[in-house]
């Protein structure tokens, strides 16, 4: 390792040396619901790099728990995916639901012990017991069956006695816990559904909560790192492994800051939904932020593992630009593969003053001394160079062929322009162009000063080959779903032109295309008498130069705190501020870190506060829409100041608008500056309360969804959210979400 140790290498290594652990065990967990995308990756290259550098070992989990979602073909991604990135799980791969068996052991000895209980309220009336972030929870009536009754009872759950959602299997912890995931968790569901590998063995399923360290423990691990969405969970994960008082060594969970990409979806659900509506040809889409997509596309795996070492484990969420991913496999390919020449867009060029044919040495790696290799490029009378090489009336500062300028075709002569030829709708057809003989590369006598050498292919020998371009997949820079596709993300060329030695049957084979970018023969539709290409990634970052308004380089390193290496300890006044804003202000850890260690953000912060107390409101709107701001920003450029942010989070307290809208509104604000009450008047934001406003919205959709209504009334209570969905879609947003909700359960009823 070349950069200074990340904080869980830190851990593990004082782990090590306190002997607190012999061998450093650790595991990747997914459910097998989806192919693994470079989230995954991510966390795949932490806990098998970890355990590769502390010679240890790391297994690949199925976190098989949810019957109704996983699937064989996921399973086998997830192993494709491992393997492909270069690492070895521990022996076989393990399966959560092999320990079915062993947990249900577990959850009895809780039970015994009085720590576990079978409660027989329904899910609302969980949810409604349990209380609020303010207000402490009750605990169920159910609470109190003996011993005997709930040994029986859940018995008669795992038997398939009751239907779904009857009675759960609750942990018995403390129902006005701050941390509300303590408030007497759900250990086990009822769910008769057919799992792919336990079959119909089970009527009862184990929650993520108790099966996850239990799974952990089973399996001898040490160190079990998962993403800070888990955070809350810690304390349960804790709890069951201290309550049933285990053999030690017991694992420890640590938590890292998840993956997030620009321009990219990162969530198995969303992806599947493109898979499933068609928007993308499979999983494997080269579009796709899948492994199994970057793989067919032509990124390699040290190009995944580069990027994720460069963007470093992290404890605070951020999000990095896609150009830096780009940059990897760029940086990767550059030295290693072949160029060549492909022309993408062909225009016949004939060579009036020459005769016969040729045959020019070239090497594949011009710029690279050390490499060896060449071919030979077939050269006569008749070649093609790319339509964008040449330019009839040029622009200022084209240095390519056009009437007046003669241009090198690369390797090869210099040619000059004789006759424009066009068809009859003005199209440009043919060049007819004269070369100069004493020009060669390499030998050229002929005093002909060019700007620039242009890929060509020559006529006869060329092979045609498709070549398919590809840009990002979605518009927004943080895109939402499916709505925000980028229509241009794939063009499909079918007659480009590429010179005859790159096409053979083997292709498995990545190119330079000289001046166009990296290309890869698609591992699927490639066949040496109909080949086609994907493009990995241009030459130079393109997308940085389309974006006007960006006036800084692209800065792939954005804020060093966030993303560099490892978090590097608080100085005093961070870790004075931290302490304030986290058990003063009740912000949570993540928003806490990242405002206490960027001054300029706590600054704004708290010039904000000063106005209106509502911390962890503002807290929420700086760390995440100033934040963004100011990454691409100076404070002094910033078009709104802290008391319009302040305006603004008090129209959200006072449920004038809905958060939602307040960021639509921060949008507007932060363009131009308008006062943000202003913004609300003029564009007709304010949230609808009303429920005479509501209720015929709330009519029509049910009117139009009887199906989901019939689910939702036979017990999905899931469902809710869609129609809430709906309801917010319909209005632009501007429903207020707690009536809209309270409607929707009194029409539903
Ligand atoms: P998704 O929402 O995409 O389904 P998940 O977290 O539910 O993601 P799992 O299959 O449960 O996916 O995750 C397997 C492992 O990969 C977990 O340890 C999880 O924390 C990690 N992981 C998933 N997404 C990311 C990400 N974006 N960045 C880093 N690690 C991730
Ligand atoms: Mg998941």
């Amino acid at each position: 390792m070349n950069k200074s140790k990340d904080f869980l290498r830190r851990i593990v290594e004082e782990d090590l040396n306190s002997g607190k652990y012999q061998e450093i065990v650790t595991r990747f967990p997914p459910e097998p619901n989806g192919f693994p995308h470079i989230g995954h990756a991510k966390s795949i290259s932490i806990n098998f790099g970890i355990a590769r550098d502390y010679k240890g070992h790391c297994n690949l989990r199925m976190d098989d728990t949810n019957p109704t979602k996983e699937d064989t073909k996921y399973v086998e991604a997830l192993k494709n995916a491992v393997q492909w990135l270069g690492f070895e799980w521990n022996k076989r791969v393990h399966f959560t639901s092999d320990y079915f068996p062993k947990l249900y052991d577990y959850a009895v000895e809780l039970i015994k012990m009085d720590k576990a209980y079978v409660d027989s309220l329904s899910e609302d009336e969980i949810r409604q017991y349990r209380g609020t972030v303010t207000t402490a929870g009750e605990r169920s009536k159910y609470a109190k069956r003996s011993v005997e009754e709930n040994l029986n009872l859940f018995e008669q759950m795992k038997n398939g006695k009751f239907k779904d959602g009857e009675h759960v299997l609750r942990a018995k912890i403390d129902m006005s816990a701050s941390n509300m995931k303590m408030r007497d968790p759900l250990l086990y569901r009822i769910r008769h559904a057919h799992h792919f590998r336990a079959g119909d063995a089970w009527s009862i399923y184990p929650m993520y909560d108790f099966a996850h360290c239990l799974s952990d423990y089973i399996e001898g691990v040490t160190h079990s790192i998962c993403t800070l969405e888990f955070e809350n969970n810690r304390d349960i994960y804790d709890w069951v492994l201290d309550t049933l008082k285990l053999n030690p060594p017991r694992p420890y969970q640590y938590e890292f800051a998840r993956l997030n990409i620009n321009y990219t979806v990162m969530s198995k659900r969303k992806l599947l939904e493109l898979v499933e509506g068609g928007v993308v040809s499979g999983w494997d889409d080269p579009r796709m932020p899948t492994i199994a997509g970057y793989k067919r596309r032509g990124y390699t795996p040290e190009s995944i593992l580069n990027f994720c070492e460069q963007i470093g484990i992290a404890k605070a969420n951020s999000m990095v630009d896609v150009s830096q991913l780009e940059f990897s496999i760029r940086d990767d390919l550059n030295q290693k593969v072949p160029r060549v020449m492909c022309v993408i867009n062909p225009l016949k060029i004939t060579i009036v003053n020459y005769e016969g044919s040729e045959e020019i040495d070239a090497s594949y790696y011009p710029h690279d001394v050390p490499k060896e290799g060449e071919r030979k490029l077939p050269f006569s009378k008749e070649i093609y160079i790319d339509r964008d090489d040449f330019m009839e009336n040029p622009v200022k500062g084209y240095f390519r062929l056009t009437p007046m300028q003669s241009v090198r075709l690369k390797y090869a002569y210099i040619i000059t322009c004789k006759e424009v030829i066009k068809d009859t709708n003005d199209t440009i057809i043919e060049i007819k162009a004269e070369y100069h003989p004493n020009s060669k590369s390499g030998a050229d006598t002929s005093g002909i000063k060019v700007k620039s050498a242009i890929q060509w292919v020559e006529a006869k020998t060329a092979k045609k080959v498709e070549v398919r371009l590809y840009d990002r997949l979605f518009k927004d820079e943080i895109p939402q779903g499916v709505e925000n596709i980028n229509p241009e993300s794939l063009k499909i060329i079918k007659n480009a032109l590429i010179e005859p030695a790159v096409i053979t049957d083997k292709p498995d084979v990545r190119f330079q295309f000289e001046r166009e970018g990296y290309f890869y023969a698609d591992p699927i539709l490639y066949k040496d008498t109909a080949p086609v290409f994907n493009k990995i990634v241009g030459l130079k970052d393109s997308w940085t130069k389309k974006k006007k308004t960006d006036k800084k380089p692209a800065n792939t390193q954005t804020k060093k705190v966030q993303i560099d290496g490892e978090a590097t300890p608080m100085n005093a006044d961070e870790q004075a501020l931290f302490d304030k804003y986290s058990s003063e202000l009740k912000l949570n850890n993540e928003v806490a870190n990242t405002l206490a260690r960027d001054k300029t953000l706590s600054n704004f912060y708290e010039d904000a506060l000063s106005t209106l107390n509502s911390p962890v409101n503002i807290a929420n709107l700086v760390v995440n829409e100033v934040a963004r701001e100011l990454k691409q920003k100076e404070i002094s450029e910033l078009k709104f100041s802290a008391k319009q942010i302040s305006e603004l989070v008090k129209m959200v307290d006072d449920e004038i608008i809905s958060t939602k809208i307040a960021k639509q509104v921060f949008v507007e604000m932060s363009k131009n500056g308008e006062n943000p009450k202003q913004i609300v008047q003029t564009k007709g934001l304010v949230q609808i309360s009303d429920p005479a406003k509501i209720l015929p919205i709330i009519d029509k959709i049910i009117a139009n969804n009887p199906d989901n209504v019939q689910k939702f009334k036979a017990g999905n209570s899931k469902l809710l959210g869609f129609f809430v969905g709906q309801v917010l879609k319909n209005t632009g947003g501007k429903a207020n979400p707690k009536v809209v909700n309270e409607l929707i359960i009194k029409q539903l009823q």
